[in-house]
């Protein structure tokens, strides 16, 4: 069976369509159907990888190493079908396919178009992710940008036509669209009205609509909107603004019946429901007890998106640690500056809000905030404040190590400063000539062995671990036998020990930095092994803390 739901936004962005098509997705898994997510992005990059932060948030990186949007990670945290370059389409991936069909005389002398070729593109696309498992049930295509953009009437036409060629029980569209609340708190439907006329003018007929609202929409107001969009009553949904987390969509969705909605239009026997992890996640979420405060140490502060996996990944360590996790997020360029640090992270009196009780520098690129980086890394090893390094933080690790316990005042990595006479960080020989930036670091998955008697070792349970890269520096080996000497514990390694991918502070309650990236792997329902031990440190410290 291989049906397919195209996922599309209206009015404006930032609704939650990815946490909507994964909810969905989430609902169909719980009732026994094998689903897999795809997400179009009509912008021209070829992949994600290029892109600043600040203009697209986190990079996420599959196992197969491909630098993808960030709602390929809410499909990770919310779903359990594989996740490889071929569920990120681009319109750039598109584009260059068919170009480079053209220059081999592929079309055989025809005249190259969106309609077709674009679309059939767009489309084989699809399919190829139908196809790659026969088990596969559901494909779920979620549609970058909003209905009425330029650049995504290429994939809203790709799925006329697949709902056109499917027919209608085998592909439906699901159209998500806001209902704002205008002064004296009326809610107004029409931009929804509008957004389903561009969706019709594309020649698609949502079959089931999401309204983002403040509130539930009463029963008047959904059948309202149903006369004018030619949606059944019974298919408009709520998707309200909620307190508590975004985990509990799937639950909001569920009572609503929104899954069984969709598999009665794709004609599909309603199975039993199974969705006790999500009430089971929820009740964690409940049970939570006190408070742990992060200090998160980087560059992107101002955009939530920049560190998206990160958070959430420290949000399922509260959820399995039973605690609140407060992130405290901390600009470098302000720690740089600081003449004292303590004043930014100190702990002056337990539970006062200056008070820190874990410090986390997570992933990063280029020369800016840097020290400040250092020192909150200087700071968390020489007050025993739990730290968390992942890979740019590792590389800080290592850098404060360098400069202050081993006193090379210079020491740095060759990314910030290339005349460094203790470059404790520098490029592998493969990576000194490479001209073109997209794709070509080290990225994806890869496995690590970790060394006895370790805190990582301790956090997985199990020495081989494998996670995913996204980087071009490395720990320098030159520098191995003089950190091991002074003390630093090198926690994990390459199978081929070449490369160093884990290091502990000796002394010290947890301090531990990593090459990779745990956070990609990190669920709700499950967190990743070193988040979760992070953030036990962290309550551990704070409870230690108070007792004396
Ligand atoms: N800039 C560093 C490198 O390229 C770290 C990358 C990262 O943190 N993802 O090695």
């Amino acid at each position: 069976m291989n049906k397919f739901i195209f996922v599309s936004g209206g009015v404006c962005s930032s609704l939650g369509k990815g946490v909507a098509a994964s909810s969905i997705g989430a609902l169909l898994e719980g009732r026994g159907l094998n689903v897999r997510m795809v997400k179009c992005d009509p912008y021209i990059n070829v992949d994600a990888g290029t892109m600043s932060p600040y203009q697209h948030g986190e990079v996420y990186v599959t196992d197969d190493g491909a630098e993808t949007d960030l709602d390929l990670g809410n499909y990770a945290r919310f779903t359990r079908g594989r996740l490889t370059e071929a569920n990120s389409v681009t319109t750039g991936q598109v584009y260059e396919a068919v170009i480079r069909k053209e220059r081999e005389g592929r079309f055989l002398g025809r005249c190259v178009q969106v309609i077709p070729h674009i679309t059939d593109e767009i489309k084989s696309r699809i399919l190829a992710v139908a196809k790659e498992d026969p088990d596969t049930d559901v494909v779920i295509v979620e549609i970058g940008g909003t209905v009425g953009d330029i650049e995504s009437i290429p994939f809203l036409e790709a799925a006329r036509q697949m709902i056109h060629e499917c027919g209608r029980a085998d592909a439906i569209s699901v159209h998500l669209t806001l209902i704002p609340e205008v002064a004296g708190g009326e809610l107004k439907t029409k931009p929804t009205q509008h957004s389903v006329k561009a969706m019709q003018e594309m020649g698609i007929q949502p079959d089931v609509l999401i309204c983002r609202s403040p509130v539930m929409l009463d029963e008047a107001t959904r059948r309202k909107i149903a006369l004018f969009t030619n949606v059944d009553p019974d298919a408009v949904f709520t998707s309200y603004n909620i307190d508590t987390t975004i985990y509990e969509i799937p639950i909001v969705f569920f009572d609503q019946k929104l899954d069984q909605v969709v598999l009665r239009k794709m004609g599909v026997e309603s199975r039993h429901a199974d969705i006790r992890p999500w009430y089971a996640m929820m009740e964690r979420f409940a049970a939570r007890k006190g408070k742990v405060r992060i200090g998160i140490v980087g560059k992107y502060m101002e955009l939530h998106d920049a560190y998206k996996s990160v958070y959430e990944a420290l949000f399922h360590a509260g959820l399995e640690c039973a605690v609140e996790v407060e992130l405290v997020k901390i600009d470098s360029s302000r720690l740089e500056e600081a003449e004292n640090v303590d004043t930014i992270l100190g702990r002056s009196a337990t539970g006062s809000l200056s008070s820190i009780d874990g410090v986390l520098v997570p992933g990063g690129f280029g020369q800016r905030g840097i020290n400040g980086m250092v020192k909150a890394a200087a700071w968390a090893r020489t007050n025993k404040v739990p730290y968390f390094g992942i890979c740019l933080g590792m590389q800080i690790m290592v850098i404060d190590w360098g400069r202050n316990v081993l006193g090379w005042n210079d020491a740095d990595s060759t990314e910030f400063n290339q005349d460094s006479k203790h470059p404790v960080v520098s490029l592998l020989e493969d990576q000194v000539d490479v001209k073109n930036y997209g794709g070509t670091m080290r990225l994806g998955a890869s496995q690590s062995v970790a060394e006895p008697g370790t805190h990582i070792l301790a956090a997985y349970g199990e020495k081989n671990i494998k996670e995913r890269h996204r980087h071009r520096y490395e720990f320098s080996n030159q520098y191995r036998k003089e950190m091991i000497e002074s003390g630093l514990k090198i926690a994990a390694f390459t199978p081929d020990n070449s490369l160093v991918e884990c290091i502990e502070w000796p002394d010290h309650p947890w301090g531990l930095g990593v090459q990779f990236h745990p956070e990609f792997k990190s669920k709700p329902t499950a967190a990743a092994p070193l988040f979760r031990e992070f953030i036990a440190a962290a309550k551990a410290a704070q409870s230690s803390e108070s007792k004396q």
